[in-house]
């Protein structure tokens, strides 16, 4: 958990969670670390900004449904589920027109209240996604992530038959890769600077796996001088992003995932407004188009996440699981819990 405002997670014996009428109490069994942990394992400007410790860190899991409140009627002891981590109200202007993954009163498990890092955990039963018996629990652990993936590669991209280039491969962009291969894409160009990422995106289906320089030459060897029809951004990387622009068709879609650590310029006349490109600014998952699509994409087999999760531990070694993310080779980096 994060036990105080300063650097460093800490273990600590808390009583279980105690559940609202609407809520029920999942036993944690997998969890997956992502980037936003390392933020507030680092304690920067964000974390210091957005957290109030003391409060347990941690929101993409999966696990068993050990007790659920009064108004709970579709949730049963014992079910396996994962859950949507952003809890939203329900009620606004955004909620009530089917655009809730924008909600404004957002409240995020791990980050504004108790999250996964624990052996039991609260949810409201609105958010909880159940899980299919051939699903195991690693990769229930692991929807929120690649939840980002596939919001980002389908959400109004055609991506059969369309030539998609993904400018990095941390592990949204490695499940974005597979997703489209398994979409149909005609050719999927990756791109990152690290070397064992870019055979990740090969194992998961690239026809190109190149570094940033050669992604110019890649693009040209699959579409001429045309560009592609979608980039996918999932590097937040400002050489990466004006790459997106500059190798989209005209006319073709950029898809905004990666988070940019600080303003940056862009040229709109040059970069977009000419080029009558489409530009979508990714948030979190489609509630709930995002969970239904992955469901039936793991159904159908044609698309396999596992060799993305490449480092396991006990929730103990936070201080590794958080220094594996940090080498920046890294795959999916996942905690056994129980
Ligand atoms: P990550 O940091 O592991 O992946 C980013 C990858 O980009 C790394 O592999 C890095 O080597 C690579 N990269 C660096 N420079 C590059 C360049 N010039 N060209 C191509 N690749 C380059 O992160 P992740 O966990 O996979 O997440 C990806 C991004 O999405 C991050 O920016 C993260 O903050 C963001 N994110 C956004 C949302 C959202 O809802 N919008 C949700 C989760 C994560
Ligand atoms: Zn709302």
């Amino acid at each position: 958990m994060k036990a105080a405002a300063g650097p460093g997670f800490a273990l600590r014996d808390v009583p279980p969670p105690v559940i609202r009428d609407n809520e029920v109490l999942i036993r944690v069994r997998r969890a997956g670390v992502c980037g936003t942990d390392v933020h507030i394992y680092d304690w920067d400007a964000w974390a210091q900004g957005r957290c109030h410790p003391p409060f347990t860190v941690g929101h993409e899991f999966a696990g068993d449904v050990v007790q659920v409140g009064h108004l709970v009627t579709d949730v049963r002891v014992d079910d396996r589920v994962t859950a949507e981590g952003h809890i939203v109200c329900g009620r606004c202007h955004l909620c009530r027109t089917g655009n809730a993954h924008v909600c404004p009163n957002t409240r995020i498990i791990g980050v504004d209240r108790d999250g996964c890092f624990a052996d039991y955990i609260a949810m409201p039963a609105t958010n909880v996604w159940q899980l299919d018996d051939a699903i195991s629990y690693e990769i229930g652990g692991i929807h929120d992530p690649m939840g980002n993936a596939f919001h980002t590669a389908l959400t109004n991209t055609e991506v059969p038959g369309s030539t998609v280039l993904v400018t990095g491969c941390g592990p949204i962009g490695i499940f974005a890769v597979g997703i489209c291969r398994a979409a149909g894409a005609s050719r999927i160009i990756a791109s990152d600077v690290n070397p064992t990422r870019l055979a990740l995106a090969r194992a998961m289906g690239a026809h190109d796996a190149v570094t940033p320089q050669e992604a110019e030459g890649a693009v040209r060897a699959a579409t001429g001088t045309l560009g592609v029809d979608v980039v996918l951004e999932m590097s937040g990387v400002p050489s990466a992003i004006h790459q997106a622009f500059a190798l989209v068709r005209d006319g073709g879609r950029v898809q905004l995932l990666g988070i940019p650590a600080k303003p940056m310029e862009l040229d709109l006349a040059t970069e977009i407004i000419f080029k009558g490109i489409t530009v979508y600014g990714v948030v979190g998952r489609r509630m709930y188009e995002t969970w239904i699509q992955m469901t039936q994409f793991l159904r159908s087999g044609e698309f396999d996440p596992q060799p993305v999760i490449t480092h396991r531990f006990p929730l103990e070694r936070y201080d590794d699981a958080i220094a594996a993310i940090k080498s920046g080779s890294a795959g999916k980096v996942v905690f056994e819990v129980s």
